[in-house]
C-alpha cells in the first residue's frame, strides 16, 4: 500500500490536531481515486526545533494551517512556507494552505480572498475547513495526496510549472 507524508504546520490553536484523542502523530488508511494508501500525518507544532526541521525534510506534502478567526495566525503562513522552501532546497512540494476554522463565520479575521491572493502568491492550493464540523478536512489532505502522486509519476504537473490557483471553498 502506498504510504504518504503529510506534515501539518502552522500556529498554535489554529485546529491541526483537533481532535484531543489523537496523537501529535498518527496513521490513517483511507481510499483516494479507488486506490487504498495510508496516510501519515504529523502536527508538527513541535517545541523542538531539531525534530522540527527533521519533521520538514522527511514530509512529502504539507498543510500549512491558519485560522480564519486570527489574523495573527495568518500573519505566519509565510514564516511557514519560507522553512519548508528552505529545507526542501526549493524542489517543488505539494503545499495546501488551509483557512480552518471555517464555522466561525461571525468571529472571520481574515476573507476568504485574502486566503487565495496568499495561495496565489506562495504558488500553493488554497481551502477554506472546519475541524469542528468536519467540513473540507478530507478535501484538504486529498489535494495534497493528489499531488504528492502527481509529482511520483513524474512531476509534469508539479507546483512550479503551475500558474493557476485550484481552489475549493465552501
Ligand atoms: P493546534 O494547536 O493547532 O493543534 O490546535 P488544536 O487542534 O488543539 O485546536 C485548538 C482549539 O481550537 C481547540 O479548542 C479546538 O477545539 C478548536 N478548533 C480546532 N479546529 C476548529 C474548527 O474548525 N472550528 C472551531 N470552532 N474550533 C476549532
Ligand atoms: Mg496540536
Amino acid at each position: 500500500m502506498m504510504l504518504y507524508k503529510l506534515v501539518i504546520l502552522g500556529d498554535r490553536s489554529v485546529g491541526k490536531t483537533y481532535d484531543p484523542f489523537t496523537e501529535e502523530s498518527y496513521r490513517k488508511q483511507v481510499i483516494i481515486d479507488d486506490n487504498p494508501c495510508v496516510l501519515e500525518i504529523l502536527d508538527a507544532g513541535a517545541e523542538d526545533i531539531f525534530l522540527y526541521y527533521q519533521w520538514i525534510r522527511d514530509g512529502e506534502g504539507f498543510l500549512i494551517m491558519y485560522s480564519i478567526s486570527s489574523r495573527s495566525t495568518f500573519e505566519r503562513v509565510e514564516q511557514f512556507h519560507d522553512q519548508i522552501i528552505r529545507v526542501k532546497e526549493n524542489e517543488p512540494v505539494p503545499i495546501m494552505l488551509v483557512g480552518n476554522k471555517c464555522d466561525k463565520i461571525t468571529e472571520r479575521e481574515v476573507s476568504r480572498e485574502e486566503g487565495m491572493d496568499m495561495a496565489r502568491k506562495l504558488r500553493c492550493d488554497f481551502i477554506e475547513s472546519s475541524a469542528k464540523t468536519a467540513v473540507n478536512v478530507e478535501r484538504a489532505f486529498y489535494g495534497v495526496v493528489k499531488m504528492i502522486r502527481q509529482n511520483r509519476e513524474g512531476g509534469k504537473d508539479s507546483r512550479r510549472n503551475r500558474k493557476k490557483v485550484r481552489c475549493v471553498i465552501l
